[in-house]
């Protein structure tokens, strides 16, 4: 057994197999060579490495896991058979592609006629030949391809995740994730919090663990890999409590979102895709506090048409009926990239053309998501807001932009709602003009991911800023009240729809600072609101800040 200590960025207890994800450099389109004898020679190298590498497993693996070891000769001598290799040298040279592709083709070919067979052993040599294939595709630099789990649920451990990745795989396969980069506020680990996967990040991951079991704790941000018998009955044990504990929160799933002293601070979700809103519904949150739009443009080879858009927004609003729903519009750009937008490379594409800005310069993509959500304001309680706002100018544009969109569903007819209109206050420049932009809009949502980011001028994803990244920074906390305050003034209401929102210590605090909804991920719904019923609104907790 080895244990290896991780930084914890989703909760629960996932027991089962590794499956190693190789991050791609190549893209799809890069395969034809004009150099056949190079991407031969390649291959060749490739074949030799992947073969040293199994005989070296095989010696490590041999007295302490001999079933293990037993794998790694199989495949080993599966390397030595003339008619596999063949397989792939002749589509380099009969189809003059590169050596990866051909790898991923016949490891793809094989997958799709061999892979539903129940023959045990015609499977295993599937399973053999696909594995082989993954290896030397990460000898030969990796090769883009969707993430597949196959049939069976499994732990996902990489390098990072995008959502693009995430979003287009098979989730419901995921048991858990572990990955080298990320942090708390990234993408992935919302994800995983989304769908209530455990998740551990700050691993040095290696592909030697496919195929181990791995026990990972997304507590306290522990992985047992290859546990033994004593820590596995531990660890089903605990996996135990801890679904019914989490089940022992479900008798809230009807309660109100009243503080202990009767305040009204209603528990919202956030989603990112029409998946979560069985779960939303399922943990009865009180509505959807952010619905992230970015789903519909990512994993995709193409922009989504209007139509497509607008059923997606009907489906969300009529499945949540009177209870609200605020689609955030398109925030594209930073750590959410579509490749088919062909966005130009940017130095800093923290600080670059993303969220509203890259809405503003594509009007005809954004006007096709406003007529989307317009058009879906009948089917229920609909609201819109618009992330990464820094300027009045921006909302005046905005506000040009939906009045050309309302006029042209009334020409035409098609009836829709005059629904309120939010601001996201996640950029210093919003804070500091809260007030005008509480005024321009109809209520306001504090965005503490990015807002923290850049306040602290730290990159959320970046690793080597994991112990440094305070999100409990006075700054912060002061730039949130400072929004309240303001907005209050203006007359609107405030939700929090960042991760802090989730932070359960923080509920009372964020609470007497007079916050008027939390919008969290489905999962964290109940414990939420267990600790809102548990806060007091009215204290005297003004100092420290
Ligand atoms: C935020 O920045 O807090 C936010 C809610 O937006 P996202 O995490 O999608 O950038
Ligand atoms: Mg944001």
């Amino acid at each position: 057994m080895e244990i290896i200590k991780g930084i914890p960025a989703s909760t629960g207890i996932a027991i089962g197999r590794i499956r190693y994800y190789a991050k791609s450099e190549y893209q799809s389109r890069q395969y034809l060579t004009s150099n056949i004898a190079h991407e031969l020679k390649e291959f060749d190298k490739a074949v030799k490495a992947v073969y040293d590498q199994l005989s070296l497993l095989y010696e490590k693996t041999k007295t302490e896991n001999p079933s293990l070891a037993a794998v790694n000769l199989r495949q080993r001598n599966l390397l030595q058979e003339k008619s596999f290799l063949f397989a792939m040298e002749d589509l380099i040279q009969s189809k003059k592609v590169s050596a990866v592709f051909a790898v991923a083709t016949v490891r793809e070919d094989v997958k799709k006629s061999f892979g539903r067979l129940s023959d045990e052993i015609a499977a295993v040599r599937v399973s053999d030949v696909t594995q082989l294939c993954c290896y030397l595709i990460d000898v030969l630099g990796g090769y883009s391809e969707k993430i597949d789990l196959g049939e069976d649920e499994q732990i996902l451990i990489a390098g990072d995740l995008t959502l693009e990745e995430l979003v287009s795989m098979n989730a419901d396969k995921l048991l858990g994730i572990v990955t080298k980069d990320g942090s708390e506020t990234c993408h992935a680990a919302i994800f995983s919090r989304t769908r209530a996967i455990p998740m551990v990040m700050g691993v040095t991951i290696t592909r030697e663990w496919e195929g181990q079991t791995a026990i990972v704790d997304g507590y306290t941000g522990m992985i047992y890999l290859s546990p033994d018998e004593e820590e596995l009955k531990e660890y089903m044990l605990r996996k135990e409590t801890d679904e019914k504990e989490r089940e022992s929160l479900l008798s809230l799933r009807d309660a109100k979102d009243l503080t202990a002293d009767g305040k009204l601070v209603s528990v919202y979700a956030n989603i990112g895709s029409l998946d979560d809103i069985e779960s939303v519904i399922y943990y009865g949150a009180s509505g959807i506090g952010m619905l992230r739009s970015e789903f519909q443009y990512l994993g995709r080879d193409d922009y989504p048409k209007e139509e497509e858009l607008f059923q997606s927004y009907r489906r969300v609003a009529e499945a949540m009926g009177d209870r609200l729903v605020v689609i955030r519009t398109l925030d594209l750009g930073a750590d959410k990239q579509a490749a088919y937008m062909n966005l130009t490379k940017e130095e800093n594409p923290l600080m670059g053309n993303r969220g509203i800005r890259l809405c503003l310069d594509q009007r005809g993509m954004f006007k096709t998501q406003l007529r989307a959500i317009y058009r879906a304001s009948i089917y229920g309680n609909l609201s819109v807001m618009y992330p990464m706002i820094c300027s009045i100018e921006e909302m005046e544009m905005i506000r040009e932009i939906t009045a050309e969109v309302k006029a042209w569903l009334t020409v035409r007819h098609m009836p829709y709602r005059d629904i309120p209109e939010g601001v996201m206050i996640e950029t210093p420049a919003a804070v500091m003009i809260a007030r005008e932009l509480a005024e321009a809009s109809d209520f306001v949502s504090l965005g503490t991911n990015d807002l923290s980011q850049l306040t602290l001028a730290m990159d959320r994803q970046n690793p080597a800023l994991r112990e440094k990244y305070n999100v409990h920074h006075v700054s912060v906390m002061r730039m949130i009240r400072m929004v309240i305050d303001a907005a209050h003034e203006a007359g609107r209401k405030v939700c929090i729809c960042g991760e802090l929102a989730a932070d359960a210590d923080l509920t009372q605090e964020l609470i007497q600072m007079g916050v008027d909804s939390l919008s969290v991920v489905p999962a964290l719904v109940l414990p939420v609101r267990k600790a809102v019923r548990q806060a007091h609104a009215e204290a005297i907790l003004r100092e420290g800040l």
